[in-house]
């Protein structure tokens, strides 16, 4: 993949540490460039930075630089909540500390990773003034957790430290699931609907259809892209039904219509459902609009910043499908890129875009925090084919999704 690779699929690596010990440093050596404010003023760097580069072999990556955590003060208090933040986000954590230092602190930030399952090492820069304790060295080997020493400056041991985050890569950011080519095998075709509408934007694709084509390039399947309004001129073309149409979510229910039943159907944002975070739930989630009444809060969440342009589908048109589903008004609130509110528990469902622009981490800890507040959570294209009535249609590419929705007796609904 290329420096440009989108920045949902890059590793995410956190750089964690107190004030001064070097971690803008650390950063610079890594990546060889200057990308952060780096003094020797404790407290330098405010926000967390985030530069992406490419680490070998494991591909693009995306380090994020944060503030001190142990700022105090109220600057010191945002820059201490944009930090634990930046954990949502992290795929792998680096504690830096520096001077042979290891304290509370330092024990906390372990103790916070590790509940949250993300894979972490511990870089002890400036070693040419101490190196770890002994004592330290000892507890960390007993934890398998590695150990590396560094003098940011100079670049000593920087080249061990890309040794070991490639070693400690989390094995869920390698195998994530595919976007669609386990669905549509070497040789077989794929046919995506793509409208090209006033919002859509000008001259190009949007991310989830580019990197649904190149995925489909990637395994030797072939691919067909249409507007909707050639789908079933091009589908009378073919000699052999294509093995799965996938579809721009706004235009399923005329899709649905065109593309014969025996052929597979879904959407873009429902494949990036699995890819991105966990289908079942969400696909359990999207049940819980039947409960919806008028008046209850509705949260949509979309992971990349855009300009409304006229029948958006996150203000727009969702919103419109889901109050004559209701039968009366609901109330939306919208959130966009890393926004995601810390209490949940006012929201009857959660609504997340195909989030192409986040990690799965991230995704996964979304879903995970519904969870905790009992908010139903399901995303775009979900919602969409179970307001329009063709649900079942839509995830007929899915078989443990339609099994999941037998065994909660919900036969096939939404099924044509
Ligand atoms: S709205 Fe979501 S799925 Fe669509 S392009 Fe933005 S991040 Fe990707």
């Amino acid at each position: 993949m290329s420096q440009s690779a989108p920045k949902g699929l890059r590793l995410h690596i956190g750089l964690f540490g107190r004030r001064n010990v070097g971690k803008s440093s650390l950063l610079n050596a890594i990546t060889c460039q200057q990308v952060a404010i780096v003094s020797n003023v404790a407290g330098t760097t405010t926000d967390p930075v985030e530069k992406p580069m490419e680490l070998l072999p494991l591909g693009p990556v995306l380090f994020i630089d944060t503030a001190g955590v142990d700022d105090v003060g109220a600057l010191g208090e945002m820059r201490i909540a944009r930090t634990r933040a930046v954990f949502d986000r992290t795929d792998l954590g680096i504690i830096v500390t520096a001077g042979g230092e290891w304290g509370g602190f330092e024990a906390e930030l372990l103790a916070a990773l590790t509940a949250r399952e993300i894979p972490v090492l511990v870089v002890m820069n400036k070693t040419d003034q101490a190196r770890a304790p002994e004592a330290l060295a000892t507890e960390l080997a007993l934890k398998k957790i590695p150990l590396v020493h560094t003098v940011a400056v100079t670049g000593e041991g920087i080249g061990e430290l890309k040794r070991r985050i490639v070693e400690q890569a989390p094995t869920d950011f390698l195998a994530s699931p595919a976007i669609v080519s386990d669905l549509v095998g070497p040789g077989e075709m794929a046919v995506l609907v793509v409208p090209i509408d006033k919002e859509a934007p000008k001259g190009r694709l949007i991310l989830p259809q580019v990197q649904t084509i190149r995925d489909l390039l990637d395994h030797d399947a072939l691919c067909l892209v249409v507007k909707e309004r050639e789908l079933r001129q091009a589908l009378a073309q073919l000699k052999t039904p294509p093995r799965l149409v996938v579809t721009d979510s706004q235009a399923f229910l005329k899709v649905a219509a065109d593309v014969p039943p025996e052929v597979a159907l879904t959407s873009f944002s429902i494949l990036f459902s699995r890819c991105k975070g966990d289908l079942l739930t969400q696909v359990e989630g999207a049940l819980a609009i039947d409960r919806l009444q008028p008046g209850d809060r509705v949260l949509m969440a979309e992971a990349c910043a855009h300009h409304p342009i006229g029948e958006d589908i996150g203000r727009v048109k969702i919103p419109r499908w889901l109050t004559q589903y209701v039968g009366g008004p609901l109330a939306f609130t919208h959130v966009q890129g890393h926004d995601f509110p810390a209490d949940l528990h006012e929201y009857q469902l959660v609504i997340q875009c195909g989030s192409c622009m986040l990690n799965r981490r991230e995704v996964l800890g979304r879903i995970v925090r519904c969870r905790e507040a009992g908010v139903a959570v399901t995303n775009y294209g979900l919602a969409i084919s179970y307001s329009l009535g063709i649900f079942a249609r839509a995830l007929s590419p899915f078989p443990a999704a339609l099994e999941l929705l037998r065994s909660l007796g919900q036969g096939t609904p939404g099924g044509q």
